[in-house]
């Protein structure tokens, strides 16, 4: 079966039917158990209600916290991009990898120390470099090194789609998950890979999602991501609102040889594509749309819970009971 064939029968699996329809269905009411509507929160108080600061921005009687990091390095346009976008809104400051740590996903770096640098960004702004992943820049922040908390973190923006499955890969998406870890509200934005991107759309939508998050407030364990399309500012096409969508991956293992003669690996191939099916991130940015989609740090499988209740969980004999 050639990569074409293997696509067109996946795109013919994915298309929607009653089951599919049934599962939603099921996840709307999860989600109902799971998790409050994002604003409000503040009048209901207690545990759920993650910022009782949420209120319109004219509203704040100081310029929101905001903390800005990335993936791709400390040197990189998409952060730079995204530090501009959002000063204008709050007081932010800008802790990111040194070298580019694309993914390599929520990694935690406990076995070795951590430097931190202060570095001159390419407008001449103060921020700060370490050398190690996202989560430990965004650690960084939330264990006290500015001695303050954030209102609001943003990573990004990153060179490259995060669209469903690669999610789990991103240390882009995992910067925003460490924050919400840490009961602060977050968002990923990414830009899809073209030749010389233009930032000027992906910030433009930063500073969007950024106010919403500030005014209405996310609930614990929430997160947004959000995937910029390669068009130009004028040939987008809105803004949805999508749920995860299925990567294919087309990785090939690439075998070749060190200059001793001793073979090595590397996971080379095309870029990634994914299933167009309507209502998905990867759906809406093939069709020229920015997509937004909410994510939930349960990551806990709703329908095989209730299967694995029906199994037999009995033990073998203890050999030597
Ligand atoms: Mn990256």
């Amino acid at each position: 079966m050639t990569d074409e064939d293997r696509a067109a029968r996946d795109l013919r699996e994915s298309t929607p039917d009653m089951t599919r329809e049934r599962a939603r269905t099921e996840r709307r009411d999860v989600d109902k158990e799971r998790g409050e509507p994002l604003a409000g929160g503040a009048e209901r108080g207690g545990p759920r209600a993650l910022r009782s600061s949420a209120r319109p921005l004219g509203e704040w009687s100081s310029r929101p916290r905001i903390l800005v990091t990335n993936d791709d390095g400390v040197e990189s346009r998409g952060l730079l991009a995204l530090k501009q976008a959002l000063e204008g809104m709050g007081e932010v400051t800008v802790v990111a990898p040194d070298t580019n740590q694309s993914a390599v996903g929520h990694q935690k770096t406990l076995m070795r120390p951590l430097r931190v640098r202060e570095r001159i960004l390419a407008d001449g702004s103060l921020a700060y470099s370490v050398d190690g992943s996202p989560t430990d820049a965004v650690s960084l922040a939330f264990l006290g090194h500015f001695g303050h908390g954030f209102d609001l973190v943003a990573a990004g923006i990153n060179y490259g789609a995060n669209l469903g499955d690669d999610i789990t890969y991103s240390g882009t998406v995992s910067a925003a998950m460490e924050a919400a870890i840490n009961s602060c509200p977050a968002f990923a934005i990414s830009q899809e890979y073209y030749a010389h991107p233009d930032f000027s759309l992906a910030g433009r939508v930063a500073t969007t999602v950024a106010r919403n998050i500030l005014e209405h407030g996310l609930s614990p364990g929430e997160l947004v991501n959000v995937n910029v399309p390669a068009v130009s500012p004028d040939e987008f096409d809105g803004v949805e609102v999508t749920r995860l969508g299925k990567r294919v991956y087309q990785d090939e293992l690439v075998e070749r040889q060190d200059p001793r003669g001793i073979p090595y690996f590397w996971i080379g191939g095309p870029p990634p594509s994914g299933l167009a099916v309507p209502g998905t991130d990867f759906h809406a940015v093939v069709n020229r749309r920015i997509a937004v989609t909410p994510i939930h740090l349960d990551l806990t499988g709703r329908r095989l819970l209730k299967r694995l209740k029906t199994w037999d969980w009995t033990l073998p004999d203890d050999p030597d009971g």
